[in-house]
C-alpha cells in the first residue's frame, strides 16, 4: 500500500507513552497550527509580502488563543507540489508534536477574521478530521460541498491512515493521471482537470464512507472557513458596527471604568442571540478563504479581476489586524487604506 514515507504503526500507543513519560503536556487539547508555502521567491511581485500579512494574521491569531504556530516552506517530497504540498507535513507535525493533539490546517490564503473566535474542541471529541462542508452535498457529488484548505485533524493513527489514502491519490500516489478522471467524472462542477486533494476528500467520503464517515465532522453551523467573494463586502459594515461600540465603550468607561471587559462579553454574547438589523451586522465571520486568488503566483481566477482579490485581502488583513490593534488604542479607520491608523477614542487597555 501507499504511504507518505515509511510507515508508522501504533501511533496511538507510542504518543500515550510519550504523554505518560511527559506528564506537564497532558493536559487539555492543544493545537499546532500549521501553514506554509512555496521554498522559492513569489512569482507576483507583492506576494512576499502578501505572505508576509498571511502569516502574521495566523501568528496573532495563536498568540490570543495559546497554540503554536508552524510555517514549513519546504518540499518535503518534491513530487507533491501546491495544495499536495501539506500531507508529508501533517505527518510529520503529528510525530514532531506528540503533545499536540490537533494539527489544525490553515491555507496561507485563509485569513482569521474572527481574531476572538475559539474552535468548540468539545464538539468534536468523537471525531478526528473537522473540515468545513455539508453531507448533503457530499451526496450530491459537488465539489463545494466540503473546503480542503482549513481542517483540524487529530494526532492519532487514524489520521496518519487517512492521509496516506488522501494523498494516495495526488501526484506522489502511484495512479496520478487515473484519479483526475476518476474525480471529474464524479464532481460535475469540478473544474481543474487534473488530481485534486479537495476531489479526492469528497471520493473518500462518498466511495469509503463506511471505512472513514463516522469519524469526519463536516462543520456548517458557523464560517469554520468561507469563500471569501460572500464576505468581504460586509466588512466595512462591522467595522462601522463595532467603532460604535467602541464610542459607547469610551462613554461607558468614564462611567464604569471596571465595567469595561464585563461589558464586552455581554454585547458578545447578545451578538451571538440577537438577530436584529445592526447586530447581526457586527458578527465577524471567523476564516476567510481566498481561493483562487493565488495571491503568490498572481494566478489568479479570471472570473474576477487581480484588483478584486487585492482590494478584498487587504480588507480582510485589515479588519482582523483592527482586533489586534485594538488592544494596542488603534484602528484601521479605512479598511482599504493599510497605512492608515488612528487611536482609538478612548483610553486602553479595556
Ligand atoms: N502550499 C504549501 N507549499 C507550496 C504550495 C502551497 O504549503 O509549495 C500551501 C499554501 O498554504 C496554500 C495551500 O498549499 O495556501 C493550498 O493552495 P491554494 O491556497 O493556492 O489553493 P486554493 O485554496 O486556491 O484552492
Ligand atoms: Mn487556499
Amino acid at each position: 500500500s501507499y504511504s507518505v514515507g515509511e510507515a508508522i504503526k501504533n501511533w496511538d500507543d507510542k504518543r500515550r507513552e510519550w504523554l505518560r513519560v511527559h506528564p506537564s503536556f497532558g493536559v487539555g487539547d492543544r493545537i499546532v497550527l500549521v501553514t506554509g508555502s512555496q521554498p522559492s521567491v513569489c512569482k507576483n511581485p507583492v506576494g512576499d509580502h502578501l505572505q508576509l500579512r498571511l502569516f502574521k494574521n495566523k501568528v496573532d491569531y495563536c498568540r490570543f488563543h495559546g497554540c503554536e504556530v508552524f510555517y514549513n516552506n519546504v518540499l518535503l517530497d518534491p513530487k507533491g507540489t501546491g495544495f499536495w504540498a501539506k500531507y508529508p507535513i501533517l505527518r510529520a507535525a503529528m510525530v514532531a508534536h506528540p503533545e499536540a493533539e490537533w494539527i489544525y490546517w490553515v491555507d496561507s490564503d485563509a485569513i482569521f477574521t474572527d481574531m476572538e473566535f475559539k474552535v468548540p474542541l468539545e464538539k468534536y471529541k468523537d471525531h478526528n478530521l473537522v473540515v468545513h462542508g455539508w453531507w448533503h452535498m457530499v451526496k450530491q457529488q459537488s465539489w463545494t460541498s466540503v473546503n480542503a484548505g482549513v481542517f483540524l485533524i487529530r494526532n492519532c493513527q487514524w489520521s496518519l491512515e487517512f492521509i496516506d489514502e488522501w494523498a494516495s491519490m495526488g501526484p506522489q500516489g502511484p495512479a496520478k493521471e487515473k484519479w483526475g478522471e476518476t474525480q471529474k467524472s464524479l464532481l460535475k462542477d469540478k473544474l481543474y482537470p487534473g488530481s485534486d486533494d479537495q476531489s479526492a476528500l469528497i471520493y473518500l467520503l462518498l466511495k469509503q464512507r463506511q471505512k472513514w464517515g463516522d469519524k469526519v465532522y463536516l462543520e456548517s453551523e458557523y464560517n469554520f472557513q468561507s469563500y471569501w467573494l460572500g464576505v468581504v463586502d460586509g466588512l466595512d459594515n462591522i467595522t462601522k458596527g463595532y467603532m460604535e461600540v467602541d464610542r459607547e465603550m469610551g462613554k461607558l468607561r468614564r462611567r464604569h471604568a471596571e465595567k469595561v471587559s464585563e461589558f464586552y462579553g455581554e454585547m458578545r454574547e447578545q451578538n451571538m442571540k440577537d438577530k436584529g438589523m445592526w447586530r447581526e451586522n457586527v458578527r465577524r465571520p471567523f476564516v476567510t478563504h481566498f481561493t483562487g486568488c493565488e495571491p503568490c503566483s498572481g494566478d489568479y481566477n479570471p472570473t474576477y479581476t487581480w484588483e478584486d482579490c487585492w482590494n478584498g485581502m487587504q480588507k480582510a488583513l485589515n479588519f482582523a489586524d483592527n482586533q489586534v490593534l485594538r488592544r494596542y488604542g488603534f484602528v484601521h479607520p479605512d479598511l482599504l487604506n493599510s497605512s492608515l491608523v488612528t487611536p482609538l477614542p478612548f483610553d486602553f487597555p479595556a
